[in-house]
């Protein structure tokens, strides 16, 4: 049995990093397994699921290095939820409702007066013709509701009936379909709810593992008992921890400062957000992982802890510098050039150390062709020397040295107060990149200018 697993966003909006957990780990769940991962579009809210977002999660997701092999739309699949449905109402499983949704919500509230717990009553099992007449009369559509196996064999004698399931993150589990309304699966314009149809699919794609956001842990009760309705043998199931905010607000579409767009227009590396969005909330390391192969197998899907996780981006950008400063340049090169920055591979290794993005190195670039020297008074005569002790090209990553100690024998002067007023000069900046290979890269001609 291939291990399958399939991650399953609704178009409807820019993914985020906590969609990106639940891609993230499904995607090395099946690395390690050498399974299949599959990209499911739940597209079948027709009014609010798009093109535009469908293609932003694929990009996304090859940003992030995730290459599904086997892409699915829901929407194209209404035939066999169809079928699944006209199996369940055959059965008897599948009951049409006619309440409205303010009935409803009058009968919540009666029975919260009452202290019973908000669980439908299962009164459209009750309807009689003329009701039933009524309603038609009246141009009432039922929404279908799945009748959960919560009972013998009087459905208003319902009594706790546990669903187990062995969670790879969770470790046992048990939901108890006599705690829980039937679900609505069908909606009054025949459209229907996520549950049955990601069932169907997940039965028709042989998914064997169904990873995802432990704000799913009800519906796997439900779940199981619409695939053993359905004839199928229910998967396995993983339910990770979510993120939250570092304000501890849960993360929605709408956040769009950590949505993978936003954070791969600010520059992030790809790897610092898979390694976060991974590896925080387990029970081991946040590292900055370099590669994805990396990461498949550091990862332990049973490290994943119970409570939610606080994303931080301090946190990641403290990840993503680690990964900058051991950048090769031949990965950055092109990335550079578009930043503006020159300078080739010297350049670069001057710089990538002091970097929180790879694209800020154009900052140093720029202070390499042009700078405004900063040169206090009580200095200028110490310059002054520095300059006329300036060695003679060719100059490479020693002359800094030469140069330095030639200054310090002729002025007297060592350690801050010899290198500080220099780099002030050189650059205008009072720290940065080791001045023993910016020197080389500033060159004679502009070094002796900044010095004058
Ligand atoms: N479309 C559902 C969601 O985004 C999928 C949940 C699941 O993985 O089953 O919540």
């Amino acid at each position: 049995m291939t291990v399958t697993v399939r991650f399953a966003p609704s178009p409807t909006g820019n993914i985020h990093i906590g969609n990106a957990r639940t891609a993230l780990i499904n995607w090395i769940y099946a690395r390690q397994n050498g399974g299949k991962f599959i990209l499911r579009y739940d597209d079948t809210d027709k009014a609010r699921s798009k093109q535009e977002y469908a293609d932003g999660i694929a990009r996304d997701l090859a940003w992030l290095g995730i290459k599904p092999d086997r892409v699915e739309r829901q929407s194209e699949r209404a035939d066999a939820h169809e079928a699944a449905t006209r199996k369940l109402k055959d059965a008897g499983l599948l009951y049409a409702c006619y309440e409205t949704a303010d009935e409803l919500d009058r009968q919540r509230k009666r029975f919260a007066m009452r202290g019973l717990p908000p669980v439908y009553n299962r009164a459209a099992l009750r309807y009689s013709d003329e009701e039933l007449a009524r309603f038609e009369e009246e141009g009432r559509k039922p929404h279908w509701r799945f009748l959960l196996p919560n009972f013998e064999t009087d459905p208003f004698e319902t009594k706790r009936t546990e669903i187990h399931w062995d969670d790879l993150v969770r470790g046992p589990q048990t939901v108890d379909l006599a705690s829980l309304s039937d679900p609505v699966l069908v909606r009054e314009d025949g459209s229907w709810l996520y549950t049955l149809p990601s069932v169907v699919d997940d039965i028709d794609m042989g998914v064997t593992h169904i990873i995802r956001g432990d704000d799913h842990v009800t519906n796997t009760g439900v779940q199981i008992a619409i695939f053993e309705a359905l004839g199928a043998k229910a998967p396995g199931f993983g339910h990770h921890n979510l993120l939250t905010t570092a304000s501890g607000e849960g993360l929605s579409k709408r956040l769009g400062s950590l949505s993978l767009q936003a954070l791969a227009e600010d520059h992030y590396e790809p790897m610092a957000v898979a390694s976060l969005a991974t590896l925080i909330g387990t029970s081991g390391a946040v590292e900055a992982v370099a590669t994805m192969e990396e990461l498949v197998s550091r990862f332990d899907i049973g490290s994943v802890t119970k409570s939610a996780a606080k994303f931080d981006v301090g946190e990641l950008d403290k990840l993503n510098a680690k990964l900058v400063h051991e950048l090769a340049y031949e990965t950055v090169a092109t990335r550079l050039g578009a930043a503006g920055a020159g300078g080739g591979e010297a350049f670069w290794l001057a710089v990538r150390g002091n970097l929180d993005k790879v694209e800020d190195a154009a900052f140093w670039w720029h202070r390499i062709e042009s700078a405004t020297p900063q040169i206090d008074a009580e200095d200028a005569e110490f310059i002054q020397s520095a300059a006329g002790l300036l060695p003679e090209e060719p100059w490479d990553e020693t002359t800094w040295g030469v140069w330095t100690a030639a200054v310090k024998e002729a002025t007297g002067r060592k350690g801050k107060g010899l290198f500080m007023p220099l780099r002030k000069a050189l650059t205008g900046e009072s720290h940065g990149p080791e001045l023993a290979a910016l020197l080389p890269l500033i060159g004679r001609e502009r070094t002796l200018a900044r010095l004058s």
